[in-house]
């Protein structure tokens, strides 16, 4: 009998710490397994445009005789790559940072139009030079508490996605609304729209949908991660629906300081 209950109760607290482990370790095992999955991903795209830089480097090193002129193919595709690089590493930095909570944010009371139009300028002359339309209709009254920074860097990744995802003859349009007393603002397109798998999956980090689609766009799969932040930053929400009959409305919730209708 001793022989017995001793062995059962040796299982029984067995089980129980197994179980108990699992459970209070298992936010550590899932956040160290997403951070070394994202420094896994983050060494692979550094080390493309790197092994490219170094390829035409070594290339033209074998080469000493030649002019810059001759090498003109080789230094740009160099400089192209080198401009890469400062952008995944600086996309990195935004995103380290606001895992830190070391993200400087200077948060305002304002008004829609005073923060929304503003980056749209640079772009609309850029999308109507790819002979694409633009529209905008940003109108609501209404006082929110905004880094007009940060909602300004959330507005060019949906717009440079929006374009970059769009073929000509397409619209992009930027508006805002109120529902249920919520406010909301939208970016849509009539691009090549986004399936209903992926749109999940969009916002996590270096996600790309079709990375050779994606490759001649230059994108690096960190934008939508960082709007994600910015949102959260502003305890808002992002989702991605359908247009029709093709395409995407990227939406962003912001919640509302207080009702104020301008006279
Ligand atoms: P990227 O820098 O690759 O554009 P993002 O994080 O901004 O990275 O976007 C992730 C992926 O989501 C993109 O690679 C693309 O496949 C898809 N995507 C984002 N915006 C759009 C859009 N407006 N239309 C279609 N696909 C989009």
């Amino acid at each position: 009998i001793v022989i017995i209950s001793f062995v059962t109760f040796w299982l029984i607290s067995l089980i129980l710490s197994y179980f108990l482990t699992r459970l209070t370790m298992r936010p550590i095992i899932t956040s160290w397994k997403k951070q070394s999955e994202f420094v896994n991903d983050a060494a692979h795209e550094l080390r493309t445009p790197l092994a490219i830089i170094q390829g035409k480097l070594e290339y033209m090193f074998t080469k000493p005789n030649k002019t810059i002129i001759d090498e003109a193919e080789s230094i740009s595709v160099s400089l192209d790559e080198v401009n890469r690089l400062n952008s995944l590493t600086n996309s990195l930095l935004e995103l380290a940072r606001a895992d830190q909570a070391t993200t400087k944010v200077s948060m305002r009371l304002t008004e829609p139009e005073h923060f929304l139009p503003d980056p749209i300028k640079p772009f609309k002359d850029i999308i109507e030079s790819q002979n694409k339309h633009f529209e905008i209709d940003i109108h609501e009254k209404i006082t929110l508490r905004v880094d007009k920074d940060k909602i300004k860097q959330l507005l060019i990744i949906l717009l440079d996605n929006a374009t970059k995802y769009t073929p000509e003859g397409g619209t992009i349009k930027i508006y805002d609304y109120l529902d249920n007393g919520k406010y909301y603002f939208a970016v849509s397109d009539t691009g090549v729209g986004i399936s209903d798998a992926d749109k999940q999956k969009i916002f996590g980090r270096f996600y790309r949908v079709d990375k050779s689609r994606t490759k001649p766009t230059g994108g690096n799969g960190l934008g939508l991660a960082i709007a994600k932040q910015i949102v959260g930053i502003h305890h808002g929400k992002i989702f991605v629906k359908d247009n029709h009959p093709t395409g995407s409305i990227f939406t962003v919730e912001l919640p509302v300081r207080h009702k104020q209708l301008k006279s």
